[in-house]
């Protein structure tokens, strides 16, 4: 272990000032890159796309479970899952064991409800109601402007259109009390400061042509989109924060945006696969949706697909079964997501010596879980050795999460698939689940460096 991890003296050193020019203008060029990513892709739908187009220029081949192709040392392949879920990877020149980063494509945000046009006699407006997805502070998605993403089917397929992104586009928002009367709600508890059924959104206060306010907004609904009211339940409406992601602080060294959790793993994730060329293990990055719900159903991490695609893989290099279990038990898997970071104005609920912190590289997790370690899937020393091995040291910083608290990861549900050993590997947020999350550029960049480095282990 390397003596100036856990040195809190060490802590005050920033990385992002001692950085080479030539590493600054990587740690620039990226964070623009990564602030583009953010701004158009929002959805576990639009970050899986976004994957899908980038691999394929760069001669990346769709593969599909039971087909033949050919797969030598440096074939690079995908397969899909549902639109909502990708596993992608470069083949290595051995066949003794993989290296799997899993991030997470799914965002906590504002759904609305499958009947959600809602007029109440004398309300004034028509609203829309709401079902929140992950765990969020209710709180703070009054106020805010909200974009709207619409998944409709248009000839067998998914048509993707969002209303809120450009200059001139409309939002929505969710209102809350003026503080004048909220002498009652002061009183409440923070997560019933706004309760699930206040959460309706404000969609529209002219009636037009109609008698009412809400046939008149499913009539410019029907303009804007070509969706009828007859197929309103039938669509997906997803409201995520229209905050332009943008730079925080005069030197810009921070990164302030919705979606970071874990967009900021994905991103780097397909970015350090970019850096790699011909790695001597298997280099597979995945991407997960649902993690914020429990990693269900099947694009979640808890689904057979990594498992499958993994095996299909090694089929078509013909790879006996039990040799595939060796394989698979004998690999590397990293849970690709975000942490806390060290928050100013909440420094009790870190402990100081093990917290992440700003600008100090990714933050490596030998657990995570709550309370007694509930949930977590703890790293082995054996794993822990063998990661860091390689890694500069600037690059990263052990921590754990904090006190009164904790998170899992789908660093369980990896290890449970694959019956590997599992470490968690990712930058520290600020805000986290907030429609205004904190990074870091510097740890942006160092994120890649260590996803690359590790896939390329030899
Ligand atoms: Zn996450």
């Amino acid at each position: 272990m390397n003596e100036e991890v856990n040195d809190t003296r060490a802590r005050d050193r920033n990385l992002l000032d001692t950085a080479s020019s030539q590493d600054k203008t990587e740690i620039q060029e990226l964070a623009q890159e990564y602030l583009q990513f953010l701004r158009q892709n929002m959805t576990d739908r639009e970050r899986v796309q976004w994957a899908i187009t980038l691999l394929q220029k760069e001669g990346y081949a769709e593969f599909k479970m039971g087909q033949d192709a050919e797969v030598k040392p440096g074939t690079k392949f995908y397969y899909m899952n549902k639109s909502k879920s990708v596993l992608c990877g470069i083949v290595g020149k051995t066949q003794e064991s993989l290296t799997v980063v899993g991030t997470h494509v799914d965002v906590p945000h504002v759904d609305l409800k499958p009947n959600f046009v809602n007029e109440q006699a004398d309300q004034g407006c028509v609203t829309l109601k709401t079902h929140y997805y992950g765990g969020i502070k209710k709180y703070l998605f009054a106020t805010t402007p909200l974009l709207m993403k619409i998944n409709s089917m248009k000839d067998g397929k998914v048509l993707v259109q969002t209303i809120g992104d450009q200059p001139d586009d409309p939002v929505f928002t969710i209102p809350d009390l003026l503080v004048h009367l909220s002498q009652n709600q002061s009183e409440r508890k923070m997560r019933e400061v706004i309760k699930a059924e206040e959460m309706k959104v404000l969609a529209g206060s002219t009636k037009g042509e109609f008698t009412k306010f809400s046939d008149n907004f499913l009539k410019l609904l029907e303009e804007r989109t070509g969706i009828t009211k007859k197929d309103l339940p039938y669509c997906e409406f997803q409201l995520f924060p229209a905050y332009p992601p943008k730079y925080v602080g005069l030197d810009k060294s921070m990164i302030g945006a919705s979606g970071q959790d874990d967009g900021i793993c994905s991103f780097a994730a397909i970015k350090a696969l970019q850096k790699l060329h011909a790695p001597e293990h298997t280099s597979v990055v995945v991407f997960h949706s649902y993690e914020e719900t429990g990693s269900n159903g099947t694009a979640g991490a808890q689904s057979n697909f990594m498992s499958f695609a993994l095996s299909d893989l090694m089929d078509k290099q013909h790879i006996t079964s039990s040799k595939q279990r060796n394989i698979m038990s004998n690999s590397v898997a990293i849970a690709a997501d975000v942490t806390a970071l060290f928050d100013v104005n909440f420094p009790a609920s870190h402990d100081r010596l093990t917290a992440a912190v700003l600008n100090k590289g990714v933050a490596i997790a030998r657990y995570t879980g709550s309370a007694g370690k509930s949930g977590s899937s703890e790293a082995p020393v054996e794993l822990i050795h063998k990661i860091i091995q390689n890694l500069k040291k600037k690059w990263f910083q052990m921590e754990s999460m904090g006190i009164n608290g904790g998170g899992g990861t789908t660093a369980k549900y990896l290890s449970q698939q694959l019956n590997c050993e599992v470490i968690d590997v990712g930058p520290g947020v600020m805000n986290m689940h907030s429609p205004f999350e904190v990074s870091s550029v510097y740890d942006l960049f160092a994120t890649v460096q260590v996803y690359a480095q590790i896939m390329g282990r030899e």
